[in-house]
């Protein structure tokens, strides 16, 4: 069977295809049985208030193990998801295995942690979003608050009136929303008057330039948190990965940050134990300080 598989593959391998667009077809086919196959799963990134230094959320992250390839990463299959509108149904199994974790974790013990979560362009036009929303953490029984969306600005663009109230109702339900990847899009000023965001999110291509301060860097990180103070907003910054960059943020007021440096992103059982790995490295620290002073 595998082989007779593998023969029409080729046929229509040589219909004219080149070797992405032949592999954008095969994952379009494996896509639409992912999720009955069970082959997504969900990691999760810490997120570290700098300050205080506690975690105080994490990042849902999406991760596809394919059959035959392996693990195939999100900015290869999301956009392909979203093409054929497949990205709805994906994003739903995102947010109902995001609820059935917290519960696990609930279950064990542990204090409750706001989750974040993608939600594609896409959702934000749709009639029933908001429905569908309500209907999972009622189901699921989540409260809202441990609830957070990340959006880009690809998804108000086009759309801005049907979006300034799709998410003024996910605000006003009590889950948070943060804009993602600011700075890479049309970083409109606009936008954050006018949306209702809780939190920016500082896209890593700054935060690798911030030590070299190539690109101006620097002045635009600083002049975005500034900004998002004078808004009432919060500022995380993305794949903080040094120190260097972590003291510059910190010099900035940066609110939280959320990178390497701290953790990649984690499978369920590896975040506990990073949690309580990074609680008790805490707890030996504190004491430390204190006597010096
Ligand atoms: P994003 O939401 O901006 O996620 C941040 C990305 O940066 C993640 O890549 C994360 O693994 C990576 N990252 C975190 N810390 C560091 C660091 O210190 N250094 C570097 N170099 N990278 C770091 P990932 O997991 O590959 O996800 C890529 C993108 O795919 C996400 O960007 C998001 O736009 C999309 N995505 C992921 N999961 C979902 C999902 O469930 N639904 C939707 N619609 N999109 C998703
Ligand atoms: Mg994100
Ligand atoms: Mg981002
Ligand atoms: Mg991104």
């Amino acid at each position: 069977r595998a082989k007779e598989q593998g023969k029409n593959k080729y046929k229509v391998f040589h219909t004219g295809m080149n070797i992405q667009s032949y592999r954008t077809f095969l994952m379009q086919n494996d896509l639409r049985k992912a999720i009955a196959r069970n082959e997504f799963s969900l990691v999760y990134q810490p997120r570290v208030h700098i300050e205080s230094g506690k975690v105080m959320s994490a990042e849902a992250l999406l991760r596809w193990n394919h059959p035959e390839w392996g693990p195939v990463s999100p900015e290869e299959f999301i956009p392909i998801a979203e093409e054929m509108g497949l990205i709805l149904e994906i994003d739903e199994w995102v947010l109902k295995s995001v609820c059935e974790q917290i519960n696990r974790w609930k279950e064990l013990g542990l204090p409750s942690m706001r989750i974040a979560i993608n939600f594609s362009a896409q959702h934000f036009v749709q009639r029933n979003f908001i429905d569908q929303i309500q209907t999972i953490l009622h189901d699921a029984r989540i409260a809202p608050e441990l609830i957070e969306i990340e959006i880009t600005e690809t998804a108000i663009l086009g759309n801005e009136a049907i979006v300034s109230q799709t998410l003024t109702q996910i605000r006003q339900m009590g889950i948070m929303i943060s804009l993602d990847d600011y700075g890479t899009g049309y970083s409109s000023l606009t936008y954050l008057k006018k949306f209702p965001f809780d939190t920016i999110k500082i896209d890593h291509s700054f935060i690798q330039d911030l030590a070299s301060n190539e690109n101006n860097s620097r002045v635009i990180v600083e002049s975005i948190i500034w900004l998002a103070r004078q808004l009432n907003m919060k500022v995380i910054a993305e794949g903080v990965e040094r120190l260097d960059q972590l003291k510059l943020l910190t010099e900035f007021q940066c609110n939280e940050v959320q990178g390497y440096i701290y953790s990649k992103p984690l499978k369920p059982e590896d975040f506990i134990k990073f949690l309580s790995a990074y609680g008790e490295q805490r707890a030996a620290e504190q004491p430390k300080t204190n006597a010096a002073v």
